[in-house]
């Protein structure tokens, strides 16, 4: 079962919520979609449900077309399971009624599908609560039973919608893990959408990353962190500065750039061409060096095991702070001067795009 975006668009008012996408999600992927919230993401998702009308293009299911122009099948229709950011369970069934159901809706006799679904309850953590109202569970704990139903659904495609984001940080490792697990042995394809990038690089198969409706860069979790296609990308993911550069000269899949009044040298995307572009320099591309270029303290933080050091070049104290990690406290004293060791040229150069939350 594939998932098909062609040109997908809605509109509220004058606000492109989702603006365009096109993406094949193939059979038995595990597709994250991850970007800051209020950039569309649980829109595409209700699109794809049925939930929400297309104001254009469309989406196919396994080949088969669900929404286009004159086509709107009705989300039962579509022969998803859907999990959703805000728990949705019968508020009058107790917890292993609500896993059940899918299973009973599936034609299992009601002894042998409790058994399955006490199992579903076990593989998220909530053994032994199966006879208490959703009404009193924790919110983590509800999403949990949410979860539960929706693997017990079997459904061939599942779309969640941040299912582990109200959950501790523990809980939601151990969650990862067994929806890694559930994914390898189910196969279904699913559509995971996240705002956590951490999440979505332990999880997902590829990556698009989406902001304002768009998606700017579909990708591998490698892709997506190591050669990111726009500036947006390069801040949203992992830690880093995304600088203005000229780029001199190219050679090899390596370019000579200027970089506040110094020639480096950094690896390039091929089609890139000479002129403004943009560098992204995460901790590991930079290092101490007296004959380095010298720096600006802009503060620094301790990361549990590490200090982060941030760095502005001189010159240049508009742009993104270095990042320099550490394990000892920063010395007292003037910033050390930094050496480029390496770094990823992203062609163009956007507009001061503002910095992820
Ligand atoms: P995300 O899930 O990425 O946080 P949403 O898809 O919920 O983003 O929302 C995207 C944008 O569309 C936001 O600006 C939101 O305010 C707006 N929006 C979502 N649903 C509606 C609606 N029913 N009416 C008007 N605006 C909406
Ligand atoms: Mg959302």
């Amino acid at each position: 079962m594939s998932i098909a975006l062609t040109d997908v668009t809605r509109h509220f008012g004058v606000l492109a919520a989702v603006d365009g996408l096109t993406a094949l999600v193939e059979t038995g992927q595990f597709f994250t979609v991850l970007g800051p919230s209020g950039c569309g993401k649980s829109t595409l998702l209700r699109l794809i449900a049925g939930l929400e009308p297309l104001d254009a293009g469309r989406i196919a299911l396994n080949g088969r077309p669900v929404a286009g122009p004159g086509l709107d099948l009705p989300p039962e229709a579509r022969g998803l399971g859907v999990v959703f950011q805000s728990y949705a369970l019968w508020p009058h069934l107790d917890v292993l009624g609500n896993v059940a159901f899918p299973i009973e809706a599936a034609g299992r006799r009601r002894q042998a599908a409790r058994a399955e679904a006490e199992a579903h309850l076990a593989s998220v953590a909530l053994q032994g609560l199966g006879t208490r109202r959703p009404a009193d569970l924790s919110g983590g704990q509800r999403q949990r039973v949410a979860l539960a139903r929706c693997l017990a659904g079997r459904a061939r495609v599942v779309l969640m919608d941040e299912p582990l984001a109200n959950l501790d940080p523990h809980l939601r490792a151990a969650m990862e893990e067994e929806l890694a697990a559930f994914h390898r042995t189910s196969g279904a394809t699913t559509l995971y959408i996240t705002h956590d990038q951490r999440e979505a690089m332990a999880l997902g198969d590829r990556i698009a990353v989406m902001n304002q409706g768009r998606f700017e860069q579909i990708g591998t979790p490698e892709d997506i962190h190591d050669r990111p296609a726009t500036a947006f990308v390069g801040r949203f993911v992992g830690r880093g500065a995304v600088l203005p550069v000229d780029v001199l000269a190219i050679a090899g899949g390596r370019a000579r750039l200027g970089l506040a009044g110094a020639e480096i040298e950094a690896a390039a995307p091929p089609g890139l061409s000479p002129g403004p572009a943009n560098l992204l320099l995460r901790p590991k591309d930079v290092a101490p060096d007296p004959d380095g270029l010298p720096t600006v303290a802009r503060g620094s933080t301790y990361r549990g095991g590490e200090w982060e050091i941030r760095l502005a070049l001189a010159g240049m104290p508009e742009a993104d702070p270095l990042v320099l990690l550490q394990t000892g406290r920063p010395p007292a004293g003037p910033p050390p001067n930094l050496r480029v060791l390496g770094g990823w040229v992203i062609p163009g150069r956007a507009p001061a795009e503002s910095d992820p939350p």
